[in-house]
């Protein structure tokens, strides 16, 4: 199964150096989760190859707006587009009052669903789930409520040893059966033990987003032993002083929080605009944590 993670914006607060506000694409299963809606989203989806009309989820992680400026643009465009097909959108339950605002005095009646659920950053939950995957808040430690977002595949099927099953004269007709873990009782008296003609799937793989937080303790727990994890590096660690009062992280506590929590992979962004190169960025997280790599826009990362 597809799972995978494409990176749209990469830039904190303002757009620059060619850099746009946050928004990643992540596909499961062929289907297509938008995480967060910088400004810019529509021409960087255009540059990339990605069509609007695929995306049926979007999850926003909190109201600055560089996290969600270019939602407007992406609804209505799905709208002019003749889009009938429902959104599911995520977010903090002040965004409604704002897009209907906006379509309001834009005598804009929508032609497709549009079904929202606020998320509050009170407490974790498990917010939506479907047969490929679930998806849980993760509260961060924001100047504003802030929710990250935690993607786990559902778990797969037991894979069957085919040949063995061939080979004893198994009817294919009691292979969904098998899948699902059952013994079987044959009608010719044959008893066929499941542990013998099947082996457990792949553990299922996760995805944690933690768009913008001070880094702490608070928000560590639903990271533990995620197969990979993105992480805000808004600052070197010499500006820590100023994560601290913007309630941000710094690239070298992006790498802790992945050591501490036994990440697989860290993929560190939401670049401060006074970053002009970022390998300093990549440099300092990798001293702590070495598999981590930068969240450059256009690039998909396999999870
Ligand atoms: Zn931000
Ligand atoms: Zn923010």
């Amino acid at each position: 199964m597809k799972f995978e993670v494409t990176i749209l914006g990469s830039s904190s607060a303002t757009p620059v150096y060619n850099r746009n506000p946050t928004a990643q694409l992540l596909n499961c299963n062929e289907k297509v989760y938008l995480i967060d809606c910088g400004e810019g989203i529509q021409q960087q989806m255009i540059r990339y190859g990605y069509k609007t009309s695929k995306i049926d989820y979007i999850f926003i992680s909190h109201l600055h707006g560089d996290h969600y400026f270019g939602l407007i643009g992406l609804l209505s465009s799905m709208h002019l587009n003749g889009r009938i097909k429902p959104v599911q959108l995520f977010a903090p339950a002040p965004l409604l009052e704002i897009l209907e605002l906006q379509f309001k005095h834009s005598d804009t009646i929508l032609r497709y669903p549009l079904e929202f659920t606020p998320v509050y950053a009170d407490e974790n939950r498990l917010i939506y789930e479907n047969a490929d995957v679930s998806v849980e808040t993760i509260v961060l430690n924001h100047r504003i409520p802030c929710t990250g977002y935690k993607f786990t595949e559902k778990k797969r099927l037991r894979k069957l040893l085919v040949e063995k099953l061939e080979a004893d004269g198994v009817p294919v007709s009691y292979y969904p059966l098998l899948k699902r873990g059952v013994d079987l009782d044959l009608p010719d008296g044959k008893v066929i033990l499941n542990a013998d003609y099947t082996i457990d799937s792949n553990a299922p793989k996760s995805y944690c987003y933690c768009s913008d937080t001070l880094a702490d303790d608070s928000y560590l727990e639903p990271l533990r032993n995620c197969t990979m994890l993105y992480h805000e590096a808004t600052f070197l660690q010499e500006m820590l002083d100023r994560a601290n009062q913007t309630f941000h992280s710094t690239a070298l506590q992006a790498a802790e929080v992945a050591v501490r929590v036994g990440a697989g992979k860290l993929l560190i962004g939401h670049f401060s605009s006074r970053y002009k190169t970022l390998q300093p960025l990549l440099d300092e997280a990798a001293a702590v944590f070495p598999n981590t790599e930068l969240a450059l826009e256009g690039i998909t990362f396999e999870i």
